[in-house]
């Protein structure tokens, strides 16, 4: 099939992708990424959609308009694409390659390109939409909205296999007028690139998605064990992670302590001060309980303002003091919420089982009557006992 293209239907449609390409980057980017300013932003734009626009205006057009100007200004704008393709994926920041170094560089290659073979010309051009593609790459990643992200991804791999077809249909070294003539070995060179490119942005779409995936599961999967607010956790995955280590425990036959903590007062703290500030509160308490108790020992957030620790080979004097040491703990850390002291206290109820053999229920309900017991008698106080 002859297949005939006007040439202003090809700077056309590569207008529009180019442009599409800049504007999609400049509204979702500029709002998002804000390690660049606006008019950074604005410039890098207009820089993105005149090289993209003008490699592929020059992919197309290399026979049509090489004895013209317009080689020359496509090399400088591919060779200050490749040092921004560079300097975006060794995260160089864009003024640390100087200037007057770059300029002389272009000025070289411009010399030399106005005499190079088509083929060198192929060649730079070719490493420049690669860089160019990288880099646009690169760009994305920063985006954090996914849908568009994988919209973008998708778009630009079907942008890639259309210039793919439009490269074999329209040989290098042939105006697009006349498309349709046996294909030369240069062109059978553009058409490889053009391939590899392909394969080569296809792989990357495939693996970046792919990783994001990934990415979502292991969020998903911590975030269904954890609890937000603490970082500590829930109860789900508090149940997880006990049910192995009892199992252990209970096989060796060894002690097993089980603590609640409930925060003293602390409608009080939401009531005068709000319930930011009591969130905070129990950011900290987390952080201090966290830090207090040893690496084998399973805390969780079990619900509002009651965390469940529990000590495996731990008797019912280790348990205590350690209960003790962290009770004094909060209590000497100094609070604050706008300038304002704020005095918050724990009590603990706990309960060992110097056997391991209680269930779960059965010493956490003791756990519990100690926790009350210790509110009765004052607050601020850990009551505790032991059972074989
Ligand atoms: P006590 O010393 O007897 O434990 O008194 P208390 O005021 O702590 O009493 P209680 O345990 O009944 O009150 C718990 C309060 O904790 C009630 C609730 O508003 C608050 N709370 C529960 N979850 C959260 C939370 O996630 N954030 C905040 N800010 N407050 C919470
Ligand atoms: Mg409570
Ligand atoms: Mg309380």
């Amino acid at each position: 099939m002859k297949i005939i293209l006007d040439v202003r239907t090809i700077v056309f449609a590569n207008f529009i992708y180019s442009a599409a390409i800049s504007v999609f980057l400049l509204y979702f980017g500029a709002r998002r990424d804000r390690r660049l300013s606006g008019l950074q932003w604005w410039a890098y734009g207009f820089l993105l959609f005149s090289l993209n626009f003008g490699i592929l205006i020059f992919l197309n057009f290399i026979p049509v308009w090489i004895t013209n100007i317009v080689p020359h200004f496509l090399t400088v704008l591919g060779l200050l694409m490749i040092k921004r393709g560079l300097a975006l994926f060794y995260r160089l920041r864009p003024r640390i390659w100087p200037d007057s170094l770059l300029s002389a560089v272009i000025l070289i290659a411009l010399i030399f390109a106005s005499s190079a073979s088509v083929q060198f010309r192929v060649f730079v051009i070719t490493t420049a939409a690669i860089l160019s593609y990288l880099s646009t790459l690169t760009m994305l990643r920063r985006l954090e909205n996914i849908e568009i992200l994988r919209f973008l991804y998708v778009f630009s791999g079907l942008i890639q296999l259309i210039r793919l077809w439009l490269g074999f249909r329209i040989p290098i070294g042939t105006n697009p007028m006349d498309a349709g003539t046996n294909m030369s070995f240069i062109s059978m060179l553009f058409f490889l690139s053009q391939v590899i490119i392909a394969l080569a942005l296809i792989s990357i779409i495939v693996r970046r998605l792919i990783h994001e995936k990934e990415i979502l599961l292991q969020r998903e999967k911590k975030m269904s064990v954890t609890d937000e607010l603490t970082g500590l956790l829930n109860r789900r995955g508090f149940k997880a992670v006990f049910d192995v280590e009892s199992q252990r425990v209970g096989r060796k036959r060894l002690a097993m302590s089980i603590a609640m903590l409930d925060i003293d007062d602390f409608k009080e703290v939401n009531d005068r001060f709000g319930h930011d500030c009591g969130d905070e509160v129990l950011k900290r308490i987390a952080k201090i309980i966290s830090s207090q108790f040893r690496g084998a020992d399973i805390l969780a957030r079990w619900g509002g303002e009651e965390f469940v620790v529990v000590q495996p080979e731990s008797k019912e004097s280790d348990c205590r003091s350690s209960l003790e040491r962290t009770r004094s703990a909060i209590s000497r850390e100094s609070f604050t919420f706008k300038e304002i002291p704020i005095s918050v206290t724990v009590s603990f109820g706990f309960h060992t089982s110097n056997s391991g053999s209680m269930s779960f229920d059965g010493q956490l309900k003791r756990a519990d009557e100690n926790l009350y017991k210790a509110k009765k008698s004052g607050k601020n106080k850990v009551v505790g006992g032991s059972s074989d």
